[in-house]
């Protein structure tokens, strides 16, 4: 029986995975779920414990997207995706000691955990869009981390086409490098002299543009895609069961958290079957989701650099999946409850919900200091070089762990090679690229300057797709 996926406003299309896939946000402006969570087979996490990751991953998610994809087909792009991670278990467990293990998830082409869903998200679309004989463009903005990981997915795809927009001088050299040394011809690469939310904004104008949208089929693979979820979902069960979750044992994740996609899955897994006995979310300075699991309340405020820049957000998009899971999938009260959002910046659960919620999930804030403190403490006494993002993520592990007698899994999603200034701050050491990547300040690189113009860029992208 195959999933279908329901909007959690529920007065959009009830959709199938490939529609799900290509839609991105649902017509209601929701998000899309599945209308019932697929089960493990029985045995399935015992058999897991010495699987190789990709059957694992054909395996876990082949309920959501049967029926839109063939078995087979959808077999060997898993395959292909994770082929491109350049450690065996695609996804290792490092063990720090005191029952804390890491969870390396930045083994991919870009070196961030991103990969993880985009390599098989980049296939996805691509074979759908071949399938239905079509093609999209893909516009997105970057603040330098998240670009790369798009570009990898999708460069040398037939049906895509890539933009992506960076505040010109203002990326790293190795952010920057990582995008513009792709020389594939559908990748383009835009430096735009302004800043990130400049690059934005340009990014909101394009898609409101709608004889611009529909001349060039404008699409997006963000974050609230379901199809970056489900694929995320599969690493939560392959950890879970490499620690003895087949007998029965439950563990306990912590996740430095952003737009709240990733610990979604973990949930999503929990509700597959993986023991699952506590989340704990790990936010820097940009609190939001802390100080709602505090008080009730979520509270939008603004923005702050930290030393975790992908975690340096206003929102959490996709946390309304699990509200509307909290609410027992009352798509009306979800609504409400995001349309007040919406509107004036604040909505609140009621005392006997977040008392739900507290059951099971824990949050801690990690401010840049900790975060240094944290990276310093696990090298010396692991021999351990975390990224800033993953140093809150056990920064967060060590504050809320509930049970000492349950595996705690702290999820690394940036290689420390990725944000080296901050790690050589604490711990006196540059960590190097890893030998994949060791020439990159040699390559040759490509991208074109532009003004901070929305005529400017449009024309630009219109003249590059005109034959
Ligand atoms: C995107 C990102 C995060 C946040 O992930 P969410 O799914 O948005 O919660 C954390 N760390 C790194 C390195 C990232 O790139």
């Amino acid at each position: 029986m195959a999933v279908h996926y329901v909007s959690t406003r529920g007065a959009a299309p009830v959709l199938d995975f490939a529609d799900v896939l290509l839609a991105g946000l649902a017509r209601d402006g929701g998000l899309y779920v599945p209308d019932a969570w697929p089960t493990l087979a029985p045995g399935a996490l015992a058999r897991y414990a010495t699987m190789p990751y990709a059957e694992i991953a054909t395996e876990v998610m082949w309920p959501f997207v049967a029926g839109s994809i063939d078995e087979a087909d959808f077999a060997a792009m898993v395959a292909d995706a994770y082929a491109t991670f350049d450690h065996p278990d695609v996804t290792p467990l490092r063990d720090l000691g005191g029952g804390l293990s890491l969870l390396e998830l930045f083994h991919g082409p870009t070196l961030a955990f991103k990969d993880v869903a985009l390599q098989l998200v980049g296939r996805l679309f691509d074979h759908e869009l071949s399938r239905r004989g079509e093609k999209v463009t893909i516009v997105g903005a970057t603040s330098g981390d998240t670009g790369s990981a798009a570009i990898e997915a999708c460069r040398d795809r037939a049906a895509i086409e890539i933009f992506i927009l960076h505040p010109h001088g203002r990326v790293s050299e190795v952010q920057r490098r990582q995008m513009t040394t792709v020389l594939s011809g559908n990748v383009h690469n835009l430096a735009v002299e302004g800043t990130f939310d400049d690059c934005q904004d340009l990014v909101k104008a394009l898609f409101a543009d709608e004889p611009f949208r529909d001349r060039v089929r404008l699409s997006a693979v963000n974050s609230i895609n379901w199809a970056r979820v489900m694929a995320q979902i599969v690493y939560y069960a392959v950890a879970a069961a490499r620690l003895g979750a087949g007998a029965g044992t439950p563990v306990a994740f912590s996740v430095p958290t952003g737009n709240f996609g990733n610990v979604f899955a973990g949930y999503g897994a929990q509700r597959m079957g993986v023991p699952i006995s506590q989340f704990v979310i790990g936010s820097n300075r940009n609190d939001i989701l802390t100080r709602f699991l505090e008080s009730g309340t979520m509270v939008q405020e603004g923005v702050e650099p930290t030393l975790s820049p992908s975690m340096d957000i206003q929102v959490s998009s996709n946390f309304e999946r699990l509200l509307f899971e909290l609410y027992g999938r009352d798509a009306d009260r979800v609504s409400e409850l995001m349309l007040a959002f919406r509107s004036d910046g604040v909505m609140s659960v009621d005392p006997e919900h977040l008392a739900v919620l507290h059951e099971q999930w824990a949050g801690a804030r990690v401010d840049d200091e900790e975060t240094v403190a944290i990276i310093k403490a696990f090298h010396r006494r692991a021999g351990v070089l975390l990224d800033p993002h993953s140093a809150v993520g056990v920064g967060a592990a060590e504050r809320c762990r509930r049970d000492p007698s349950v595996p705690m899994v702290s999820l690394a999603t940036a290689h420390p090679a990725k944000f080296p200034d901050a790690v050589e701050a604490a711990t006196g050491i540059r960590p190097p690229l890893p030998a994949r990547l060791a020439d990159l300040l040699e390559r040759e690189e490509r991208y074109d300057v532009l003004p901070n113009s929305l005529d400017a860029v449009r024309n630009h992208i219109d003249g590059l797709l005109r034959p």
